[in-house]
């Protein structure tokens, strides 16, 4: 039999966490399904839980030091509504689930679930998002790309809680970001594609471009955004050697979703469009 623990402040979820083998649970929208038996039973679960959803702490919602900090009990609705939230994470949480799903999850649980296919992490990691991790012990930060890595592993010490998420604030202009899936809302992406950029005088002087669901972690590759930005002073002329990068590192696989062959194609041809459309 699993015990359940329900703190209410922060001090005690992590006392709690340095004593006992606990898995925490947010909104329980991964884990509930993840742990799912069958029709009318219970989940069941095998280690004691914690309940975070009480403690207030992790409800911080603010701009703080050119930062934005999101409490990791924050919902996805609450970020969808809230009006500091980036364009480019806007999007994808309003093509995320849907409303009672949105109002029970929460952005640190689709990080922790370390989904290849998790909506708000080509926008986090196009956006450089940092995860506050504590224990007992003390805090660190960690960068989403080192933090996630691989699909459903993160580096969360066992006696660890994430706390928040910080995105810096800044002043791109374009922000895109499109999923393929089964359907336009309420479906799981085989691909997505996140991008925001800063074009000043027609030249695009910053960009980010992250790709869900096409690797064991979103795929972000610094040398091709240089060369977006170098092909500003050359245009047209480096595009084929940019494609050749996202070509050659982009390798999906076939999964119940979707092909790698699909997803690879899809991929690329988001990338063209991205160009297209945004860059050009
Ligand atoms: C019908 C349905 C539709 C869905 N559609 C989508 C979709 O379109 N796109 C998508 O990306 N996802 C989707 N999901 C998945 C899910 O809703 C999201 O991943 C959601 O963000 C998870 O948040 P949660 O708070 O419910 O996580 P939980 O289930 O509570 O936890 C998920 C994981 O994170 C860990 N965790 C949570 N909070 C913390 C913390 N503070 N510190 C340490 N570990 C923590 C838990 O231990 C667990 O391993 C869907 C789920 C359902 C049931």
């Amino acid at each position: 039999m699993v015990k359940s623990f329900m703190p209410k402040t922060l001090a005690e979820a992590l006392k709690i966490c340095d004593e006992h083998d606990v898995c925490p649970i947010a909104g329980g929208t991964d884990l509930m399904v993840r742990n799912h038996q069958s029709a009318g039973i219970l989940p069941t679960f095998t280690k004691d839980m914690l309940f975070i959803k009480n403690i207030d702490e992790l409800t911080v919602l603010e701009k703080k030091d050119m930062h934005l900090i999101i409490g990791a009990n924050i919902t996805l609705n609450r970020l969808l509504n809230w009006e500091n939230t980036p364009q480019i994470l806007h999007l994808a949480l309003q093509e995320m689930a849907a409303p009672a799903i949105r109002n029970m999850g929460t952005i640190a649980g689709n990080i922790c679930n370390a989904s290849p296919a998790g909506d708000t992490l080509p926008p986090l990691y196009a956006l450089d998002a940092i995860v506050c991790l504590k224990s007992i012990a003390g805090e660190r930060e960690l960068p989403i790309r080192e933090f996630i890595l691989g699909p459903g592993k993160t580096a969360l010490k066992e006696n660890e809680l994430l706390t928040a998420i910080k995105i810096p604030i800044g002043d791109n202009n374009i922000n895109f970001y499109k999923k393929a899936a089964m359907r336009k809302a309420a479906a799981i992406s085989k691909v997505s594609i996140a991008m925001t950029a800063k074009k000043e005088k027609d030249k695009i002087v910053n960009i980010a471009i992250a790709i869900g669901a096409v690797g064991p972690t979103v795929v972000r590759l610094a040398e091709a955004e240089d060369m977006f930005i170098k092909n500003n002073e050359n245009t047209g002329k480096v595009l084929p050697d940019i494609y050749d990068v996202y070509d050659r590192q982009i390798k999906p696989i076939d999964d119940i979703r979707s092909t790698a062959k699909y997803r690879k194609q899809v991929a690329m041809n988001l990338l063209h469009y991205v160009y297209e459309k945004c860059i050009k």
